[in-house]
């Protein structure tokens, strides 16, 4: 039988009210309280989603969030350090 990590459930569950960009540490806060996972939730400013790691990674398997603000974004999509691949809201997202 799998151990369950209480700290690592109690961490998944938590719903904050705001998270800090990766890069810059600007607060990027929560537009409207609500149950929903901080990754389906509305945020002002800012991304926050989450993530897997991969086969490969030595961290395979773990999900974390990540948040970042949308000056990061457009500077560091400028950068080339993230890649635009589509938008969710259009029909030819793939
Ligand atoms: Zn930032």
């Amino acid at each position: 039988m799998k151990k369950t990590n209480s700290k690592t459930k109690k961490t998944l569950n938590k719903h904050v009210v705001s998270h800090s960009c990766v890069f810059c540490d600007k607060l990027i806060k929560r537009l409207h309280f609500t149950k929903s996972p901080d990754w389906q939730a509305m945020w002002d400013d800012g991304v926050v989603d989450k993530i897997a790691a991969n086969y490969g990674s030595r961290f395979d398997g773990n999900m974390y969030i990540i948040a970042i603000c949308d000056k990061c974004i457009e500077e560091k999509e400028g950068l080339g350090k993230i890649k635009f691949i589509g938008n969710y809201m259009e029909s030819n997202c793939g």
